[in-house]
């Protein structure tokens, strides 16, 4: 479907990035496979003059990081690199086909954002104010509301956040609780105040150009109508206020120019990392970023969530109008829903939820999930649920049972009767024509987003084309082919050969869905690749086509689905569906990489760690983990504990060594004997036990802390 454009089309298109503290998890996954189909349905509409670039980064800054950094005694950059190694596998595993992958910690990012800072500074956008904000004063450092808990001013509950309370949800400021308390280290937090940047939000012309945006564009109409609402159309006062931009050192982040100690706020300079994963990719082909965004044809789309429309419709394309040239500002952003798991919320925690990566290690195919979600996915910002059951009637009665049918039993007969060569007047049979004439219509609901719709289409011409390939019956002629005369013959080749035009034609409409299972289907018909543009481009007569293998298995329930979610504790899915069968009924996260919640100083302080030297050590008759170790704590008497060091340690090498024991634990009874305490040792992923030694001098008893 050619577009009559006179102009090549210069198109930008990302997905939100992924904050880089952990793998990614299904809702990442359904975006990036909601947009990775847009985008290759455009690209099946453009020609060799058109460019486009579909661009994803990590957003890395910020204080989660920071600290998970530090928790871990590593860098941030070093935590960035290692979740950084992760993506790969799931973005090429689920056939996402990003033109390039990048980070906000990079040197693009940074001249960017810095650019767009002094070009707001400069149109009087942004001015400096002094706040008052909680400060940890043995951290040292500004408490995000997130860090700070206490009781809640309105009902008492203890441990709630700065924000809202959890138990009565009263939202309140971090300043109203009572009693507050930093969770990073326990203290007090103290008021203090510093000098923060703002971007002006509330400028009347940025209020008077959010109100052109909105107009101008097509956006989502739940979209437009929830920014009509900030921007007070509905009758009330703006909303819009002016955003704080600056954070306070110690921070991972970008330095703002010409005001030291301070940084932009992670969220200032994540939306720009699109633009800084779009200047790395462009540099591959020694474009600047400045002369492809110049291009007044420019088409920049964004992918989000509608967790994030707030940042995505209002600072960011203020943002790019104000810093001027030569940024482009937004022509749309396609908003999507959150993903939910029978009905329920995912959750990890919970143990609800499908995890991208063990979905790809136990072999599922990639292509499922995507038809699965194409099916259900449209054009509205509304919630989509992953029920099993669902997921495996999708796949294997329609995508399998209706479309793959007609490729294989159409094989056999093309193979058996016609040596692999279609007949001569098939491709003007009305089936083919019908089929056809749906492309345009098709390719619009692609361009509408409208998914679901456009595969209920393309599944209706599979309906179609396996009652016509019925109502043929061929294999009755089949039966006594060698005493059919030519007109019979000629008939009995054209109706299998027809089935394979109308499979070419599906095989072009689900192509932004199923690229790779397209391409396997390209090459058993032996033709070049499908795009829009040839789509009328019919199988020639006599046309010779590649011996048919198996293109895509089904579902096995219990194989692939009962594992995928016994792996994650999940319900499997419901033998039969029962309006009183309760919803999942998770047990606990299985998820053993969880990092421990936050404790406080106290917390800590009941742990009784002490120095111990070990004066005895042997083996454990009828135990191959165990050792007894006998230790002395600086008490009158030592103690017996059992450590299991065995696989890494002979008795004889700990014989005389100190290490690091919990004294104040609860004495336990095994099967060897009472453990009065615990020695500690360090483990991990890859094999090998490492027991604890302080630094030399310490003494039998040292407390720890
Ligand atoms: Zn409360």
């Amino acid at each position: 479907m050619p577009k009559a454009t006179p102009h090549p089309r210069r198109i930008f298109i990302s997905t939100a990035l992924p904050y880089a503290n952990g793998a990614f998890h299904i809702g990442h996954v359904m975006e990036y496979i909601q947009a990775d189909i847009w985008v290759r349905h455009v690209r099946l509409q453009l020609t060799d003059a058109d460019q486009l670039f579909f661009v994803g980064a990590d957003d890395t800054h910020g204080a989660p990081i920071m600290l998970k950094a530090e928790a871990e005694g590593i860098t941030p950059q070093a935590l960035v690199a290692r979740i950084a190694a992760t993506r790969p596998k799931c973005l090429n595993g689920f056939l996402i086909s990003f033109d390039h992958w990048h980070s906000t910690d990079s040197p693009e990012n940074v001249e960017l954002s810095c650019d767009i800072y002094k070009k707001l500074k400069a149109h009087g956008l942004i001015y400096p104010k002094t706040i008052e904000q909680f400060y940890d004063p043995i951290k040292g450092m500004f408490l995000p509301d997130r860090y700070i808990k206490g009781e809640c001013p309105k009902c008492g509950a203890k441990d709630q956040y700065g924000d809202a309370c959890e138990h009565c949800s009263t939202v309140y400021n971090a300043t109203e609780l009572i009693n507050p308390y930093s969770t990073l280290s326990g203290a007090a937090p103290v008021l203090k105040t510093s000098e923060h940047f703002f971007f002006k939000l509330s400028d009347p012309q940025c209020l008077a150009f959010l109100h052109e945006w909105t107009q101008h564009h097509r956006l989502q109409s739940e979209v437009s109508n929830k920014i009509r609402e900030w921007l007070g159309e509905e009758g009330g006062e703006s909303r819009l206020i002016d955003w704080d931009i600056s954070r306070d050192a110690p921070y991972f982040g970008i330095e703002i120019p010409d005001a030291p100690g301070k940084y932009f706020y992670v969220w200032l300079d994540a939306p720009i990392g699109y633009l800084a994963s779009l200047k790395a990719r462009l540099a591959q082909d020694g474009v600047a970023l400045a002369d492809f965004l110049r291009d007044p044809g420019i088409e920049q789309y964004h992918f989000i969530g509608k967790d994030i429309i707030y940042f995505h419709t209002l600072f960011w394309p203020a943002m790019l109008k104000f810093a001027g040239e030569p940024y482009h500002v937004p022509d749309n952003v396609f908003v999507h829903g959150f993903i939910t798991f029978s009905g329920e919320k995912m959750s990890k925690s919970r143990g609800t939820g499908i995890s991208p990566e063990l979905y790809l290690d136990l072999g599922l195919n990639p292509e499922w999930l995507r038809y699965y979600l194409a099916a259900k996915l449209n054009d509205r910002v509304e919630d989509l649920d992953f029920n099993p059951d669902d997921f495996i009637a999708r796949v294997n009665s329609d995508l399998i049972g209706k479309y793959i049918n007609i490729a294989s039993r159409t094989a056999t007969f093309i193979k058996k009767y016609f040596n692999n060569r279609l007949g001569q007047h098939f491709a003007a049979l009305p089936i083919a024509q019908e089929t056809l004439q749906q492309a345009n219509a098709i390719a619009a609901l692609y361009d509408k987003r409208q998914f679901s719709a456009a595969v209920r289409q393309i599944m209706e011409l599979a309906d179609k084309m396996n009652a016509y390939w019925d109502q043929q019956a061929p294999w009755t002629l089949a039966k006594r082919f060698d005493a059919l005369d030519d007109n019979e013959r000629a008939a009995l080749h054209d109706t299998c050969s027809v089935a394979l035009e109308v499979f070419r034609l599906l095989t072009l409409y689900l192509k932004p869905i199923l690229p790779k299972l397209a391409g396997e289907a390209e090459h058993f018909l032996s033709i070049a690749p499908l795009n829009w543009r040839n789509a009328a481009a019919a199988l020639k007569a006599g046309h010779a086509i590649n011996d048919y293998a198996h293109l895509m298995t089904r579902i096995d329930p219990k194989q692939h689905i009962d594992r995928l979610l016994e792996a994650q504790a999940l319900p499997a899915p419901a033998v039969k569906s029962s309006a009183a069968a309760p919803a999942a009924t998770p047990s606990a996260s299985t998820s053993s990489a969880q990092t421990p919640a936050i404790i406080t100083i106290d917390d800590f302080a009941k742990v009784d760690l002490r120095v111990a030297q070990i004066l005895h050590a042997e083996i454990v008759e009828g135990s191959d983990k165990l050792l007894k170790l006998t230790l002395d704590l600086g008490e009158e008497k030592p103690r017996t504990v059992f450590a299991g060091i065995r696989s890494a340690y002979a008795p004889e090498q700990l014989i005389g060594r100190f290490t690091v024991a919990i004294a104040n634990l609860a004495p336990r009874k095994m099967k060897f004997g009472v453990s009065e305490g615990m020695a500690l040792a360090a483990s991990g992923e890859t094999p090998g036990i490492y027991l604890l030694q302080p630094d030399n001098g310490a003494q039998a008893g040292m407390k720890i802390k």
